[in-house]
């Protein structure tokens, strides 16, 4: 989904290059990792629901396995782009690397919108996904998940279908499945709070009282809410939420400056997630520019909707009184607005290990699929709180030691990571 001349790919490869210099890593390592070891580009023939027949675009890039199968997002998305999924590839394998899950790193994609879809013609673009990859997926090779638009259901429909092909029950050769249909408890939490893990542990450094904080919220999907949720839990307030309007084909900013109420936004909000802009303003919401989330007087902004949100022109609207920013979604931030960032003394937590908390519950997923044995919710959550703990302070520590912007000791401890386990197989 990249937009005008910005091209997520370009933008990865620009952050791996400069890091792999400070690293000194040699130039077979740097071919090796700043491009994907595999691509799939296929067509997905659908009969539609009148009778006419359509081929929807696919892909599954698989960056690097490394350290493990690769693992990552299949995104439903009408203006999905190649670039785009192969940037997402190579971010999984750094966020995977960063919270030490022995897993590489995938992504995948359908150029499609499903607003527009039935439910049927969904399933069929799902198990045509699954035909058209059957034999470089699976459990120990490279395991798919929900992202942007695809859910739980969309995952149940891969996995049936995989099963059907293979003539064997693999629960693990997919995750984000639903609880009780081999999916963990937690995982539609685990992005959302591992966001919150990541911020509070930040907050104690900085030596702010969380409860004392005010944050805005780019975005009111999945990650944004269970940010909101855990984030409210923790005594912090919500001031502003920033959500797509599909009709209007464009985004708002839902003010409320004693704090938004996740219940009620939600109480008005439809099955594709939009806020009804009307009864906003009747419960007393402030309706403002879809970016104006972004100039928020608030102590921490939290990007968790779209790449390219925080770039050289709208970082310039951030307010003084910004200390941290937390990115819940992938790419958020362009190289240019990190200048920005640098510059205003903001404490980043990057996006590939705030938001690494949904692949760890994945991993969790893996473990409990292949134990055939299930935690509670509340194992899933000590455990996931553990691993974003340890992975923020390590990140922290080697910023602080080495005085480097967070994103590039990150960037660092997983990039080293993965060169190794590439050094060590002999690869290069
Ligand atoms: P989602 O589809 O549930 O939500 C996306 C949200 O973004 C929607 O609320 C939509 O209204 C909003 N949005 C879209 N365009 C907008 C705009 N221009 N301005 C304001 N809001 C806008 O998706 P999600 O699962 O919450 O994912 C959000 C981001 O987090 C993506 O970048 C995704 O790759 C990343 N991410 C998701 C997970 C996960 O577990 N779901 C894990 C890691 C990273």
């Amino acid at each position: 989904m990249s937009s005008g001349s910005f091209n997520p790919f370009k933008m990865a490869q620009q952050q791996f290059d400069e890091v792999a210099a400070k690293l000194g890593l040699d130039e077979a390592t740097c071919d090796l990792l700043r491009n994907p070891d595999r691509e799939y580009h296929f067509g997905i023939p659908i009969r539609m629901d009148d009778g006419s027949y359509k081929v929807f675009r696919g892909f599954r890039i698989q960056h690097s396995d490394a350290r493990g199968p690769c693992k990552g997002g299949i995104r439903f998305h009408p203006q999905e782009t190649v670039d785009t999924v192969k940037a997402l590839a190579m971010w999984m394998t750094w966020k995977t690397a960063v919270v030490d899950i022995p897993l590489g790193g995938g992504k995948g994609g359908v150029i499609c919108d499903p607003h527009t879809l039935s439910m049927r013609e969904q399933e069929a673009i799902c198990r045509g996904w699954v035909r058209q990859v059957v034999k470089n997926v699976g459990p120990v090779q490279d395991i798919p998940a929900p992202d942007v638009l695809t859910t739980g259901q969309h995952m149940l429909w891969m996995l049936d279908e995989y099963e059907k092909i293979t003539g064997m029950k693999s629960p693990g050769f997919i995750t984000g499945k639903p609880a009780g249909f081999g999916g963990s408890l937690g995982r539609t939490e685990a992005t959302g709070y591992g966001v919150v893990y990541t911020i509070r542990e930040a907050l104690k450094e900085l030596n702010i009282d969380i409860k004392k904080t005010t944050a805005s919220v780019q975005g009111f999907g999945n990650v944004a809410r269970y940010t909101i949720e855990l984030f409210n839990q923790y005594g912090g307030t919500v001031t502003a939420v920033s959500c797509w309007n599909h009709g209007e084909q464009k985004a708002y900013t839902y003010k409320k400056s004693n704090g938004i109420k996740l219940d009620e936004l939600l109480s008005i909000t439809n099955k594709f997630g939009e806020i009804n802009v009307e009864k906003a303003k009747a419960l007393g919401y402030e309706i403002l520019a879809g970016n104006d989330w972004i100039s928020q007087e608030v102590d921490i902004l939290i990007p968790a909707a779209l790449e390219n949100q925080v770039n050289a022109e709208t970082a310039l609207n951030i307010k003084s009184s910004v200390r941290v920013i937390a990115e819940g979604a992938n790419g958020p931030t362009t190289p240019e607005a990190d200048e920005i960032i640098k510059s205003k003394n903001i404490w980043m937590i990057p996006d590939f290990l705030a938001n690494a908390g949904g692949v760890t519950c994945s991993y969790f997923e893996q473990v409990q699929n292949n134990m055939n044995y299930y935690w509670d919710k509340d194992e899933v959550l000590t455990k996931l709180d553990r691993k974003m703990t340890e992975a923020y302070h390590a990140v922290s520590e080697l910023s602080r030691s080495k005085n480097v912007y967070m994103r590039e000791a990150a960037y660092l401890i997983s990039i080293q990571r993965v060169a190794e386990a590439c050094k060590y197989r002999g690869w290069v």
